[in-house]
């Protein structure tokens, strides 16, 4: 054992930890870390004829009310983003409504001109239907809403 590895655990020896056999080896042939070792037993017998001071008043009670006031902000934190990220789904499935209904409107209208185009000797066009992209968007929406909700109770449990 060399003297660096003695004084990492001379202050642990000296306030009553065991002592291993390589710490006593070394203690009783280094004349540096034996009075090192004195030393530091001389501060812990002083230290321990102290009386311990006594806590502020009120100390455990201003500790737990920090710690619920910091617990609360970060609580508020949460439903801050949660409530942001909700008004935000609530604006996009508002979108997608008008935009549905407006697409219904659009091809309603596409629609009749067809049928009217169709009437006047052309052939019979084919309804129309929503397009790939639009089944993507929705999906993407609602894994979006998804990733948020599980997002927030992670962070509340
Ligand atoms: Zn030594």
């Amino acid at each position: 054992m060399t003297c660096a590895q003695v004084d990492d655990q001379i202050e642990a020896v000296a306030a009553g930890e065991p002592a291993s056999d390589a710490f006593r080896d070394h203690v009783e042939r280094c004349v540096r870390c034996a009075s090192a070792l004195a030393g530091a037993r001389r501060i812990e017998t002083r230290l321990a004829a102290r009386p311990a001071p006594p806590a502020p008043a009120r100390f455990t009670a201003a500790v737990a009310s920090r710690i619920r006031s910091e617990r609360w902000k970060s609580e508020q934190q949460v439903d801050r983003v949660f409530n942001a990220l909700l008004a935000l789904g609530l604006l996009i499935v508002i979108g997608g409504v008008a935009a549905l209904l407006n697409v219904a409107s659009i091809a309603s209208g596409a629609s009749s001109a067809l049928e009217f185009l169709a009437r006047a000797g052309a052939r019979t066009p084919a309804p129309p239907t929503p397009s790939l992209s639009t089944y993507l968007v929705g999906v993407a929406f609602f894994g979006t809403a998804l990733a948020a909700w599980w997002w927030a109770e992670r962070r509340l449990s």
